[in-house]
Protein backbone atom coordinates (compact mmCIF):
# COMPACT_ATOMS: atom_id res chain seq x y z
CA UNK A 1 0.00 0.00 0.00
CA UNK A 2 1.54 3.45 -1.02
CA UNK A 3 -0.18 6.67 -0.05
CA UNK A 4 0.35 10.11 -1.02
CA UNK A 5 0.34 12.91 1.08
CA UNK A 6 -0.13 16.38 -0.96
CA UNK A 7 3.14 18.24 0.41
CA UNK A 8 2.19 22.05 -1.39
CA UNK A 9 1.46 23.30 2.11
CA UNK A 10 0.05 22.73 5.50
CA UNK A 11 0.49 19.84 8.27
CA UNK A 12 1.50 17.37 5.28
CA UNK A 13 4.23 15.97 7.89
CA UNK A 14 2.44 15.26 10.65
CA UNK A 15 -0.14 12.57 8.37
CA UNK A 16 3.21 10.93 7.39
CA UNK A 17 3.66 10.46 10.35
CA UNK A 18 1.01 8.78 11.06
CA UNK A 19 1.52 6.52 8.27
CA UNK A 20 4.53 5.28 9.33
CA UNK A 21 3.20 4.84 12.66
CA UNK A 22 0.62 2.27 10.86
CA UNK A 23 3.84 1.02 9.14
CA UNK A 24 2.09 2.55 5.82
CA UNK A 25 4.57 3.85 2.90
CA UNK A 26 3.94 7.33 2.39
CA UNK A 27 4.85 9.64 -0.29
CA UNK A 28 4.93 13.64 -0.39
CA UNK A 29 2.83 14.96 -3.58
CA UNK A 30 3.69 17.62 -5.34
CA UNK A 31 3.89 17.15 -9.26
CA UNK A 32 1.80 14.62 -11.31
CA UNK A 33 4.07 12.27 -11.67
CA UNK A 34 4.00 11.92 -7.89
CA UNK A 35 0.90 9.90 -7.90
CA UNK A 36 1.76 6.83 -10.19
CA UNK A 37 1.09 3.82 -8.04
CA UNK A 38 -0.58 5.54 -4.80
CA UNK A 39 -3.51 3.72 -3.47
CA UNK A 40 -4.70 6.82 -1.71
CA UNK A 41 -4.52 10.56 -1.52
CA UNK A 42 -4.58 12.75 1.68
CA UNK A 43 -4.81 16.56 1.71
CA UNK A 44 -3.96 17.81 4.69
CA UNK A 45 -5.08 20.49 6.67
CA UNK A 46 -3.57 24.28 6.22
CA UNK A 47 -4.76 27.41 4.28
CA UNK A 48 -7.35 26.83 1.58
CA UNK A 49 -6.71 29.27 -0.38
CA UNK A 50 -2.83 29.18 -0.66
CA UNK A 51 -3.77 25.62 -1.28
CA UNK A 52 -6.26 26.39 -4.08
CA UNK A 53 -3.05 28.78 -5.51
CA UNK A 54 -0.59 26.07 -5.47
CA UNK A 55 -2.65 23.84 -7.18
CA UNK A 56 -3.40 25.95 -10.02
CA UNK A 57 0.42 26.70 -10.12
CA UNK A 58 1.17 23.52 -9.85
CA UNK A 59 -1.43 22.28 -12.85
CA UNK A 60 -2.87 19.76 -10.40
CA UNK A 61 -6.22 21.27 -10.24
CA UNK A 62 -8.12 19.49 -12.89
CA UNK A 63 -5.83 16.62 -12.69
CA UNK A 64 -6.65 16.04 -9.33
CA UNK A 65 -10.39 16.47 -9.64
CA UNK A 66 -10.38 13.69 -12.83
CA UNK A 67 -8.03 10.96 -10.28
CA UNK A 68 -11.10 11.58 -7.81
CA UNK A 69 -13.96 10.96 -10.12
CA UNK A 70 -11.88 8.48 -11.50
CA UNK A 71 -12.29 6.63 -7.95
CA UNK A 72 -8.75 7.25 -6.34
CA UNK A 73 -9.82 7.20 -2.90
CA UNK A 74 -9.01 10.81 -0.72
CA UNK A 75 -9.22 11.87 2.47
CA UNK A 76 -9.49 15.53 3.42
CA UNK A 77 -8.85 17.42 6.74
CA UNK A 78 -10.01 20.47 7.34
CA UNK A 79 -8.76 23.13 4.81
CA UNK A 80 -8.73 19.31 2.66
CA UNK A 81 -12.10 18.92 3.48
CA UNK A 82 -12.84 22.62 2.22
CA UNK A 83 -10.37 22.14 -1.20
CA UNK A 84 -13.18 19.04 -2.02
CA UNK A 85 -16.45 20.60 -0.63
CA UNK A 86 -18.97 21.38 -3.86
CA UNK A 87 -19.52 25.07 -1.94
CA UNK A 88 -17.95 27.34 0.42
CA UNK A 89 -21.02 29.61 1.69
CA UNK A 90 -18.46 32.62 2.48
CA UNK A 91 -15.82 32.73 0.27
CA UNK A 92 -16.24 34.88 -3.25
CA UNK A 93 -12.25 34.50 -4.00
CA UNK A 94 -11.80 30.85 -4.94
CA UNK A 95 -13.52 27.71 -5.84
CA UNK A 96 -13.04 24.30 -4.37
CA UNK A 97 -12.86 21.44 -6.35
CA UNK A 98 -16.43 20.30 -6.19
CA UNK A 99 -16.12 16.42 -5.77
CA UNK A 100 -18.07 15.64 -2.06
CA UNK A 101 -21.62 17.21 -1.82
CA UNK A 102 -20.94 19.46 1.21
CA UNK A 103 -21.85 23.14 1.61
CA UNK A 104 -18.74 24.44 4.43
CA UNK A 105 -18.64 27.55 6.09
CA UNK A 106 -14.94 28.78 6.38
CA UNK A 107 -13.25 29.65 10.07
CA UNK A 108 -17.19 29.04 11.23
CA UNK A 109 -15.67 28.74 15.02
CA UNK A 110 -13.75 31.49 14.93
CA UNK A 111 -9.86 32.38 15.01
CA UNK A 112 -7.09 30.78 16.63
CA UNK A 113 -7.40 31.11 19.20
CA UNK A 114 -11.02 29.74 19.76
CA UNK A 115 -9.68 26.53 18.73
CA UNK A 116 -10.74 23.73 20.83
CA UNK A 117 -10.30 20.30 20.83
CA UNK A 118 -13.11 17.81 22.14
CA UNK A 119 -13.79 13.92 21.95
CA UNK A 120 -16.12 12.15 19.19
CA UNK A 121 -17.93 9.19 18.59
CA UNK A 122 -17.23 7.99 15.24
CA UNK A 123 -19.59 5.32 13.62
CA UNK A 124 -17.48 1.98 13.21
CA UNK A 125 -15.05 2.86 16.03
CA UNK A 126 -15.52 1.09 20.09
CA UNK A 127 -13.63 4.06 21.10
CA UNK A 128 -13.92 7.93 20.97
CA UNK A 129 -11.02 9.90 19.24
CA UNK A 130 -10.17 13.38 19.99
CA UNK A 131 -10.69 15.83 17.29
CA UNK A 132 -8.51 19.38 17.17
CA UNK A 133 -10.57 21.73 15.52
CA UNK A 134 -8.44 24.45 14.29
CA UNK A 135 -9.89 27.38 12.65
CA UNK A 136 -12.12 24.90 11.32
CA UNK A 137 -15.28 24.99 9.07
CA UNK A 138 -18.49 23.87 9.38
CA UNK A 139 -20.63 21.42 7.43
CA UNK A 140 -23.79 23.47 6.72
CA UNK A 141 -25.43 21.16 3.80
CA UNK A 142 -24.53 17.50 3.26
CA UNK A 143 -25.94 16.16 -0.10
CA UNK A 144 -28.09 12.69 -0.17
CA UNK A 145 -26.31 9.73 -0.19
CA UNK A 146 -23.37 11.14 2.19
CA UNK A 147 -22.46 9.50 5.25
CA UNK A 148 -21.93 11.44 8.38
CA UNK A 149 -19.34 8.94 10.44
CA UNK A 150 -19.91 11.96 13.09
CA UNK A 151 -21.40 14.77 14.55
CA UNK A 152 -20.46 17.87 16.94
CA UNK A 153 -23.66 18.90 18.09
CA UNK A 154 -26.08 18.40 15.41
CA UNK A 155 -23.55 19.45 12.50
CA UNK A 156 -21.56 16.53 10.95
CA UNK A 157 -17.64 16.78 11.48
CA UNK A 158 -16.74 13.51 9.37
CA UNK A 159 -18.31 12.17 6.22
CA UNK A 160 -17.81 9.67 3.52
CA UNK A 161 -19.08 9.74 -0.20
CA UNK A 162 -17.93 6.61 -2.17
CA UNK A 163 -14.17 7.05 -2.28
CA UNK A 164 -13.37 10.39 -0.72
CA UNK A 165 -13.60 10.68 3.43
CA UNK A 166 -13.17 14.11 4.98
CA UNK A 167 -13.14 15.76 8.58
CA UNK A 168 -13.39 18.86 9.60
CA UNK A 169 -11.00 18.03 12.59
CA UNK A 170 -7.68 17.08 13.04
CA UNK A 171 -6.37 14.11 14.89
CA UNK A 172 -2.99 13.11 13.11
CA UNK A 173 -1.34 16.28 15.62
CA UNK A 174 -1.01 13.90 18.23
CA UNK A 175 -0.42 10.23 16.61
CA UNK A 176 -3.93 9.31 16.75
CA UNK A 177 -4.43 6.62 13.99
CA UNK A 178 -8.11 5.03 13.95
CA UNK A 179 -9.35 7.84 11.28
CA UNK A 180 -6.68 7.13 9.13
CA UNK A 181 -7.29 3.26 9.33
CA UNK A 182 -10.59 4.01 8.23
CA UNK A 183 -9.28 5.27 5.26
CA UNK A 184 -6.80 2.72 4.71
CA UNK A 185 -9.76 0.36 5.01
CA UNK A 186 -11.39 2.18 1.88
CA UNK A 187 -7.53 2.49 -0.08
CA UNK A 188 -7.25 -1.56 0.35
CA UNK A 189 -10.90 -1.81 -0.77
CA UNK A 190 -10.33 0.36 -3.90
CA UNK A 191 -6.80 -1.11 -4.20
CA UNK A 192 -8.69 -4.78 -4.18
CA UNK A 193 -11.04 -3.78 -7.39
CA UNK A 194 -7.75 -3.43 -9.41
N1 LIG B 1 -9.03 28.02 8.31
C1 LIG B 1 -8.40 27.21 7.30
C2 LIG B 1 -9.04 27.44 5.94
O1 LIG B 1 -10.11 27.98 5.86
C3 LIG B 1 -8.45 25.74 7.66
C4 LIG B 1 -7.65 25.48 8.91
C5 LIG B 1 -7.12 24.08 9.05
O2 LIG B 1 -6.87 23.37 8.06
N2 LIG B 1 -6.89 23.68 10.27
O3 LIG B 1 -8.48 27.05 4.98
Amino acid sequence: MKIGVLSLQGDFSEHEQTLARLKVNAIEVRRKEHFDGINGLIIPGGESTVFSIMLKRQGLEVFLREKILGGLPVFGTCAGAIILSKKIVNEKNFSPLGVLGIHVKRNSYGRQVESFETNLKVRGLKHEVKGFFIRAPEIVKVDKGIEVLARLGNKPVLVKQENILASTFHTEIIGETAIHELFLMECEKQAAKI
